[in-house]
């Protein structure tokens, strides 16, 4: 029998996980043709989540977990879930219901078609501000432009892994992760589905708007050196103008016998490359502080304690610790 592992990154989602696991387990129930197993990622919650994974653990087999030793963000604690994630294929679902659980079959039945990665595409999203459509909506677009890979917009993370992209996946240990962007990276054959976006359940988002501006600043300088050509482009185009006028400056001064005028316009471009170099620099700064902060290697992330679901067992040792 098939083997379909649910993962569910989660931090602070006591009211959530009651709802959640009620609607998995409907549907696992359903779907009696795949074993399936749920695993949760504890990513350093600081409510009653932890001790709610270990209730559910103690009365479902199918239950696993992976408790990190703090939260580290949703990007880690996605790569910790691929890391420990066994089965045919992996599904990836927030804890909040955003993405309903019952997508679940047609991405299975898309799975069996041979399609290797089936991701859910939200046609609305209800429960948000304008203004979070909107700028996410500029940033698809923007990202899509100048970036080397396809990245498609409105698209979460919610979405069925056959092994092999899980495979692949896992050997993407960069530390400033960009999940939805290495996705598109790995490959394999795609399918879209497309579904609306619920309100979440309970609880309130993890995001803030730094964390979502840390998130697009990742996405863009890891998937393209668009920003350093930028910068590049736009200081040879003011270097060329200057020549330009230089040389004007010196015809005038020999031939018509005109010394150029007022100090104003000197200092004026003077300014004005000071202000490209340090634009420039600051780029550059970007990708050296990502080249600095992947050069150090460290581990992504520590696991505090953690079970395997016992569907599981035969593959794999319980470990502890
Ligand atoms: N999450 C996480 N670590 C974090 C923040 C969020 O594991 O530091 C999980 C969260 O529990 C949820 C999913 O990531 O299952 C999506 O988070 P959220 O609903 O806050 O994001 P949004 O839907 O608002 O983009
Ligand atoms: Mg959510």
């Amino acid at each position: 029998m098939k083997q379909i592992c649910i993962l569910i990154p989660t931090y602070n989602e006591q009211e959530a996980l009651p709802y959640l696991y009620e609607r998995l387990k409907r549907i696992a129930d359903q779907l009696t043709a795949y074993r399936f197993s749920f695993l949760f990622v504890n990513d350093g919650s600081t409510d009653a989540t932890l001790a709610i994974i270990h209730n559910l653990q103690r009365q479902d087999q199918r239950v696993g977990f992976v408790n990190l030793s703090r939260n580290y963000g949703k990007e880690v604690a996605m790569i910790a879930g691929f890391d420990h994630a066994c089965g045919d294929a992996t599904i990836l679902l927030d804890a909040d219901l955003q993405d309903p659980p019952e997508l679940i079959a047609q991405m299975l039945e898309y799975w069996e078609e041979g399609y290797e990665d089936v991701y859910a595409k939200r046609i609305s999203r209800k429960g948000e501000t304008w203004f979070k459509k909107w700028s996410s909506k500029k940033y698809y677009e923007v990202l899509q432009k100048i970036s080397t890979i396809d990245i498609p917009k409105d698209t979460g993370d919610f979405r069925l892994l056959d092994k092999k992209c899980m495979e692949a996946l896992k050997e993407m240990r960069e530390s400033q992760r960009y999940t939805k962007g290495l996705f598109c990276f790995v490959g394999f054959k795609k399918k879209e589905i497309l579904f609306e976006r619920d309100a979440r359940i309970a609880g309130a988002t993890k995001w803030n708007y730094r964390k979502l501006v840390q998130l697009a600043i990742d996405g863009i300088t890891s998937f393209s050196v668009a920003p350093l050509r930028l910068s590049a482009f736009a200081g040879t185009s003011i270097l060329i103008i200057c020549l330009l006028t230089l040389l004007f400056f010196v015809f005038e001064s020999i031939f018509l016998g005109k010394a150029p005028s007022g100090t104003a316009s000197i200092i004026t471009v003077v300014l004005f490359l000071g202000g490209i170099q340090l634009v420039s620099i600051g780029l550059l700064g970007e990708y050296i502080g990502r080249i600095f902060i992947e050069t150090k290697n460290r581990p992504l992330y520590f696991v505090e304690s953690q079970a395997d679901s016992i569907a599981y067992q035969d593959h794999k040792p319980r470990k502890i610790g």
